[in-house]
Parts: structure tokens; C-alpha cells; sequence
């Protein structure tokens, strides 16, 4: 008998392995499949182990009439209805701080390779260019410009003590001012994408934060304006970014997440002031261990009826 059921195609074999041998956890790819899983089994699921980007939403839950957690692998929850679970008595839980090293470093990188060229200055070394044609043209200098953090959160800080040891002037936009090492608080995501070169979205998704960064957003960053998102797809208007992408209202951007992952708006790869990253922000073997650790201990917590380690409802 299991009482943990795992949801989630993207669980690794490692993952999967931890999970069975800790909670003798079942498995469905997708919350889709709960309805091919028998009666008895949908009955005794107490715990989900949850992965994935897909909606786990109220139908879903009422397939699981004695689900009393579900366990997400991630900080950002947006693909649970929590308004359902909550209503249902459904506990929910996430991964938070664990990731924030990684998710930072990345963005980081993502800024520095969109300034310094690196794509197309690896793909010049490689063909060979380099010999036949020579240099390519300057590129732009990252360190001492001005970034604007979207989101002041666990990860948006961890990105904004990097880019100060870059010599950055770090603007920052959140619902409320912070106490920061003198940083510039805006009030409005218009007025920090006017003051600041590069734009960094770190903000949670889900539909309070839809469409947060938009046409007027990417206007105030300009023709020399970078933006940079490890958030998720739905917080820029990607409809305005990619037409600001493709006319020059901004010079470039760096960007982890998109609309419709893994089947992204082919536009994007005809760009080449972009560069593009396949929602890997977390994905280190260190980091995703941690996750796994903490998405595990949750559960144990929950069937052993102490209090769970990082809820979210
Ligand atoms: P966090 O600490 O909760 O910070 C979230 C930020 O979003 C905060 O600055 C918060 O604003 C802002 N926010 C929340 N609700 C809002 C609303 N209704 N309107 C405007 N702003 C709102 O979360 P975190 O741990 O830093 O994670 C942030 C997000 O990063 C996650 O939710 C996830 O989507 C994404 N992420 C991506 C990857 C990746 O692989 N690319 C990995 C991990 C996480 P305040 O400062 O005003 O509270």
C-alpha cells in the first residue's frame, strides 16, 4: 500500500528512487493520469509529491478524497490552485532559500553573456571566424551600470548583493520599501525600468503578477535596455517583449522562462540579442538534491503529524 503519490514527468530516476524507497510513493507523469490510477489507490493518497509546471487544480484534487498535502518541488507555486486546496483542507508546501544561490547565479551569467556577446563570441571561436574574419565588434560593459531588481524577494536580494559586487547601482521595485545597504526603492515598475539599464525579474508568477513587466515597462527601459527574467513566462507581456525585442525599443534580453514551455514562441530563436535558457534556473545536481530533501521531509512531517518544515497555505 502507498498513501504518497508522485505527479510529475520531470522527476529523475534519482528522485523517483528516494521517494519510493522513503514512502513506498506511486507514480503518475502527469496530473492528468490520476483518473487512470484505481479507486483504491486515489482513495488511500494522502500526500502528493508534486513536479512540474502542468495546473494541479480542484478537479484534480477531488480525484484524491483523502489528500491532505501537497508537497511542491520549487519555490514558485504558481501551477497549484491554492485557493482549492486551502478550501479542501489541502496543506501546501515549497522549497524556498535552497535555490536562491543557483537561480541568482544564473541570472547573473545571463546578464554577462548578454552584454559581453559570449554566444556569438563562442560560436566565432568555434567556426573558426576568428582566424578567417577577425574580432568581433565591441561589446558592452556590465560592471558599474544600473540594474533594477523586479521583486525584492528571497532571490531578487541574493541577485541584487551580486551585481553590487559588481559595482552596480541597484534600483529595485516591490509592493513596499525595504531595508537595503542604500539602494534605490520605486514605487512604480515604469519609474525603476526608467532609471536603470538592465531590468531583473524576480518576481513570484501567477495571475496577481501577469503581464507585470508591459509595453509601457519596456518602453521607459529603451533602446539600450536589457532585461533579464528567471521568474516565469507570464510576468512580462511576452507579446510586448517580443515585438520590443525585434524593433529596438530594448537593446537585448537573457530569459530562463517563457510562455508554453518547452514549446516556446519560435520568434525568440530568430533573435540574436537574446539569449536563451531552457528554465534551468535551480538545476544544479547540489541544488536539486536540497529540493528533493526538503519537498521529502515535508511529507514526512505531514504523515507523521508534526509541523511541516516551509508551508505555504
Ligand atoms: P519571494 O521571496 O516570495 O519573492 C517574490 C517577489 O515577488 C517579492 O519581491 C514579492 O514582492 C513579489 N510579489 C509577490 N506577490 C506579488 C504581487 N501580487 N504583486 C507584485 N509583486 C509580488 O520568492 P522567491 O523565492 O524569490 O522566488 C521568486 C520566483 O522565482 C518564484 O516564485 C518562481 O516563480 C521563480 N523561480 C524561478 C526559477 C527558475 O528556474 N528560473 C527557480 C526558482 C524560482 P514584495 O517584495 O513586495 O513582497
Amino acid at each position: 500500500m502507498t498513501n504518497v503519490m508522485m505527479i510529475g514527468a520531470s522527476f529523475s530516476e534519482v528522485e523517483r528512487d528516494r521517494l519510493k524507497t522513503a514512502f513506498n510513493a506511486g507514480f503518475v507523469a502527469d496530473v492528468t493520469d490520476l483518473d487512470s490510477l484505481s479507486v483504491q489507490a486515489r482513495a488511500e493518497t494522502a500526500a502528493v509529491a508534486f513536479k512540474g509546471h502542468a495546473a494541479f487544480g480542484a478537479a484534480a484534487m477531488d480525484l484524491l478524497p483523502k489528500l491532505g498535502l501537497i508537497a511542491n518541488f520549487g519555490v514558485g507555486y504558481d501551477a497549484i490552485d491554492v485557493e482549492a486546496a486551502s478550501k479542501r483542507g489541502i496543506r501546501v508546501t515549497n522549497t524556498p532559500d535552497v535555490l536562491n544561490d543557483d537561480v541568482a547565479d544564473l541570472a547573473v551569467a545571463m546578464l554577462l553573456a548578454q552584454c559581453r556577446n559570449m554566444i556569438a563570441g563562442d560560436a566565432c571561436v568555434r567556426s573558426g571566424d576568428w582566424a578567417a574574419k577577425g574580432s568581433l565588434p565591441l561589446n558592452r560593459k556590465a560592471s558599474g551600470s544600473r540594474v533594477g531588481i523586479v521583486g525584492l524577494g528571497r532571490i531578487g536580494r541574493e541577485i541584487a548583493d551580486r551585481l553590487a559586487a559588481f559595482k552596480m547601482d541597484i534600483h529595485y521595485h516591490s509592493r513596499s520599501e525595504k531595508q537595503t545597504p542604500g539602494w534605490t526603492y520605486h514605487s512604480d515598475v515604469v519609474s525603476l525600468a526608467e532609471a536603470v539599464d538592465f531590468l531583473v525579474v524576480a518576481l513570484v508568477g501567477g495571475k496577481e503578477t501577469l503581464g507585470y513587466v508591459g509595453t509601457e515597462a519596456l518602453a521607459a527601459l529603451g533602446p539600450r535596455g536589457v532585461v533579464i527574467n528567471i521568474s516565469r513566462g507570464t510576468t512580462i507581456d511576452e507579446a510586448a517583449l517580443l515585438k520590443a525585442l525585434e524593433s529596438g525599443i530594448i537593446a537585448g534580453a537573457g530569459l530562463d522562462v517563457f510562455l508554453n514551455e518547452p514549446d516556446i514562441d519560435p520568434r525568440f530563436r530568430a533573435l540574436d540579442n537574446v539569449v536563451l535558457q531552457p528554465h534551468q534556473g535551480s538545476a544544479t545536481t547540489e541544488t536539486r538534491t536540497d529540493m528533493a530533501l526538503l519537498q521529502h521531509d515535508n511529507i514526512a512531517a505531514f504523515l507523521a503529524g508534526r509541523l511541516l518544515l516551509t508551508p505555504v497555505n
